[in-house]
């Protein structure tokens, strides 16, 4: 069985000073408390030498929350897959909702960094999910198999092999109101049974998180089912107590 992966996004957030505490205290608790599920840091990547020290802890891996599309050359302000390889990142997201609305990221751009991710054996972690008009519409399903679509054509069949899709319903996130535990199972059964269908991969090798406000209060429903394999975490992951209770729990 796949281990529960728990990733934390800190997304444009936090400072020198916040994530040194932060990894501090990390570590202690890595200390008194063994840690069974897959844990992935992201923080803004400017701040990657403040958690080198907690880096080879043990299923403790780093993540980064951007990628470029090209692997050098003249694209001012852009970080490429080689650097972030470079400097230990084994996880990044791509197809955030904030970065295909605010930076107007199309499926087409986030299969490119899909692909070139893979190419460098990166693992992505893929957000996918519908806004509240497409859901009210019934298109949830719709939004998603397109969104799946763009990555099989670009990538191949191969694509989810080894790669992680989160699912996000857009409406769901950092509105404090998570998605109903029934729904978020029913999307995850056909995301992972329409990747199983049309690409090169079984169906229970297809890992696939939730985010959208999960927290200590209501993460163990997520946890209890076969259905979903992870989170992905945005403002729960920015507090060390709600972070380590969420891990604890798990
Ligand atoms: C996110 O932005 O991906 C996210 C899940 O945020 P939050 O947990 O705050 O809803």
């Amino acid at each position: 069985m796949n281990k529960f992966i728990i990733a934390g996004n800190w997304k444009l957030n936090g400072n020198n000073i916040l994530i040194s505490n932060f990894i501090k205290k990390l570590k202690m608790f890595f200390k008194t408390h063994s840690i069974i599920n897959t844990i992935i840091f992201i923080p803004p990547i400017v701040y990657i030498n403040n958690i080198k020290d907690i880096i080879q802890e043990k299923n403790f891996f780093l993540g980064a929350q951007n990628v470029d599309l090209n692997l050098s050359g003249a694209f001012t302000g852009e970080i490429s897959v080689n650097m972030i390889k470079d400097i230990g990142v084994k996880y990044v997201i791509i197809g955030h909702s904030e970065r295909r609305i605010l930076h107007y990221e199309n499926n087409k751009c986030i299969a490119q960094k899909f692909k070139i991710l893979k190419s460098k054996k990166i693992i992505p972690i893929l957000c996918l999910g519908e806004n509240l008009k497409e859901k009210n519409f019934n298109k949830s399903e719709l939004i998603c198999r397109k969104q799946i679509d763009e990555i099989i054509t670009i990538v191949g069949k191969n694509a989810f092999q080894n790669s992680i899709i989160a699912y996000e319903p857009i409406w769901a996130i950092g509105t404090g109101q998570a998605a109903d535990l029934k729904y978020v199972i029913k999307m995850h059964k056909f995301i992972k049974t329409y990747i199983s269908e049309n690409s090169n991969i079984n169906i229970h090798d297809v890992i696939v998180q939730y985010g959208g406000s999960v927290n200590e209060n209501n993460i163990e429903q997520f946890f209890n089912t076969n259905d979903i394999n992870g989170v992905l975490l945005g403002n729960s992951a920015l507090i060390y107590e709600k972070f380590t209770k969420i891990i604890k729990i798990t």
